[in-house]
């Protein structure tokens, strides 16, 4: 697929004509499709038209928008298989991932579409009896969507949809390497027959269409996913001018296995957070603490269950991990993996890219880790490498857990009631797991991190409302 930009209803090539091309991460000789690869230009067209579109759409009632949410999700439904396996090809996730997430959504946009009939405020007693007080929510105007490769249908729809039924008007700027993907995903608003103006679509880099995007003057909000030194930048311009922003960035997520854990239910849930998306989920496992009493033991399975684990192609039934989204992202976890070894970590398993001429596959990877301020302890790999440390009890556990910059999700494995308590009480994250992979997002309840993962709004559920609108306070006298 060619994928053009989408701004004002209609699919536009860059106006200095300039396109990229989106090549499979599995499949080096696989193209998937082009994308144009804008510049400032183009970011002045679609921002004018979200300009143009912004007073019209937020008259419309919230029932009136949620309709355009509802037939979205309909016609994705009718092209889950397509949008799924150009997901699968064009980052690598397994098929199966890629129809989960296609599947999650739809239903992003169903709960959204739902949020148009829900209520817009509260009434406040004033304290004058014959005056009537009482708040609303209203939208802020022009919204920038920046978003990341790892969740390329997901994310973009957990943003764009309340953006919309709030009665917002957006530029989605996807990350360059799953640009086709998102094409498809905005085409079906397209065919829903959403106005123009109201979602427009722009792809090229971010450090130039991303950029000025951010630095538009009309471009009231920023609503950002992805890592820590773009968050930065974008959070720093943002403030500058005024603009409202909104950051999801990495995360060094922990799990606890304390010695009365279910060993079985914690191995599995550690192995599937560590390498479902081949590691590549934010709030992926990456640092397991396990006492001393069940280590042996949790270490001994979980190896087992790794080795087993079979790499191969995304659309291959058989592939439980598929290869990494990029080149980059090989070459990035094999430095690491160096590091590990330069840092003394024993590498228990894994460790070799496979297939490279190929695409760019990588093992399962596991260290036992001494060190807890190395920088595979510390630092986010994005990939299958998951550091193992042998803890003395859930205090050294919960210490050695929070000692990182990031705060996104950290999970615990135990049955007893006092270190659950201590893990939901002392954790530092967002997303706080019991018996639970620290990897797993329901759409109805806030997400974000702590600490540097965040810059502290949240998003999804109810939660969206707070950052995609600005309240009024009313006072009406008779
Ligand atoms: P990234 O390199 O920061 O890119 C994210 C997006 O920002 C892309 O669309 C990128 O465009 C754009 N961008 C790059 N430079 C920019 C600039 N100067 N101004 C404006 N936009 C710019 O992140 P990534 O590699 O795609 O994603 C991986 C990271 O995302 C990881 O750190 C992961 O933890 C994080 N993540 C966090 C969450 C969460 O909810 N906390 C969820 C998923 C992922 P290009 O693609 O064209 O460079």
């Amino acid at each position: 697929m060619d994928a053009h930009n989408f701004i004002y209803g209609q699919w536009v090539p860059a106006v200095d004509g300039q396109t990229a091309k989106s090549i499979n991460p599995g499949n080096l000789n696989d193209t998937v499709g082009t994308y144009q690869d804008s510049t400032e230009a183009d970011v002045e067209q679609a921002v004018q038209a979200a300009q143009e579109a912004a007073k019209p759409w937020r008259k419309l009632s919230g029932a009136e928008r949620g309709a355009f949410l509802y037939k979205t999700a309909d016609i994705m439904e009718e092209r889950l298989d397509e949008i799924a396996k150009t997901a699968a090809r064009e980052m690598g996730k397994t098929l199966a991932e890629t129809k989960g997430e296609t599947l999650r959504g739809i239903a992003i946009l169903r709960y959204y579409a739902g949020e148009g009939l829900r209520k817009n405020g509260d009434v406040i007693p004033a304290s004058d009896a014959k005056a009537l007080m009482y708040t609303t929510r209203v939208p802020l105007g022009v919204v920038a969507v920046i978003t990341p490769w790892n969740f390329p249908i997901a994310i973009p729809l957990w943003k764009t949809a309340p953006a919309i039924i709030y009665g917002n008007t957006v530029v989605l700027k996807p990350a360059s390497e799953t640009a086709v993907t998102c094409a498809k995903v905005v085409a079906c608003f397209e065919a829903a027959g959403l106005p123009p103006g109201v979602l427009n679509f722009i792809t090229g880099s971010g450090a130039k269409v991303g950029q000025s995007l951010v630095e538009h003057h009309r471009v009231n909000a920023i609503t950002f996913t992805g890592s820590n030194t773009t968050g930065k930048k974008i959070g720093q311009t943002a403030l500058a001018r005024g603009a409202k922003y909104q950051l999801e960035m990495g995360g060094k997520n922990p799990v606890i296995v304390a010695a009365d854990a279910n060993i079985e239910q914690a191995v599995d849930a550690t192995l599937s957070g560590a390498f479902k998306s081949t590691g590549q989920k934010c709030t992926a496992t990456s640092r397991a603490f396990v006492d001393r009493a069940v280590y042996s033991t949790f270490k001994k399975l979980l190896l087992e269950k790794t080795k087993e684990i079979v790499v191969g192609d995304s659309l291959d039934a058989k592939t439980w991990m598929g290869p990494l989204a990029s080149q980059n992202q090989l070459a990035n976890c094999l430095a690491y993996i160096e590091k590990g070894l330069s840092e003394k970590a024993t590498l228990l398993t894994g460790g070799h890219a496979i297939d490279q001429e190929k695409g760019s596959f990588i093992e399962p990877t596991i260290f036992e880790c001494r060190d807890h301020h190395s920088s595979i302890a510390q630092e986010e790999i994005f990939g299958p490498v998951l550091a193992l440390f042998e803890v003395d009890g859930i205090e050294e556990a919960l210490r050695l857990a929070n000692d990182v910059p990031y705060g996104l999700s950290a999970s615990i494995f135990t049955k007893d009631i006092a270190n659950m308590l201590a893990f939901i009480e002392d954790m530092d994250a967002g997303l706080i797991r019991v018996n639970a992979e620290s990897a797993g997002v329901e759409l109805q309840a806030p997400f974000g991190g702590m600490k540097q993962s965040s810059s502290h709004s949240r998003e999804q559920g109810e939660a969206a409302k707070e950052f995609f609108t600005a309240t009024k306070t009313i006072f009406v006298k008779a």
